[in-house]
């Protein structure tokens, strides 16, 4: 069975970035299932798993508009650390919700100087390029349900 709408495909992957470094893997884990055609993955992945059968394995380099996006310099702002009051040690790297106009948006701390505190909403991996090491597991149809759900079960 060839993968395409409607599909439901499980896969292993390694994902690593140009210089190598493994950002995410199903190495020793279950493998990922997703609904094809349903956006659940990178479209860039999406689109190179198009045809393909149980068992085959591929590379796939994705660029950043068919995958994360580029990153966005205005994703970067400054916000006082009393923004913060309640978090005990505040760290760079550390990870909140902030509440915005358009809802509650993932946000990193990046720097901290004094009372000023750099946060970035950008995507983690918003302008990496993605290399993608795959391995086609299972191909089936997929069910009313999951079609109906827009995901994989
Ligand atoms: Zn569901």
């Amino acid at each position: 069975m060839n993968i395409g709408e409607s599909k439901v495909v499980s896969i292993h992957y390694t994902l690593t970035n140009d210089a190598g470094e493994v950002l995410d893997s199903s190495d020793g884990k279950d493998p990922l299932v997703y609904l094809h055609g349903a956006g659940n993955i990178v479209i860039g992945l999406e689109n190179a798993l198009e045809n393909k059968v149980t068992g085959d394995s591929l590379k796939v380099v994705v660029e950043p508009e068919e995958a994360y996006g580029e990153r966005r310099e205005e994703l970067v702002q400054q916000a006082p650390i009393n923004a913060f009051e309640g978090v005990d040690d505040l760290q760079v790297g550390m990870r909140f919700q902030a509440e915005t106009e358009q809802g509650a948006i993932p946000i990193m701390v990046t720097h901290i100087e004094g009372d000023a505190v750099t946060v970035d909403a950008n995507h983690e991996l918003a302008g990496v390029r993605l290399h993608f090491d795959v391995t086609v597991e299972n191909v089936r149809e997929a069910s009313p349900e999951e079609l109906e759900h827009g995901h994989a079960h």
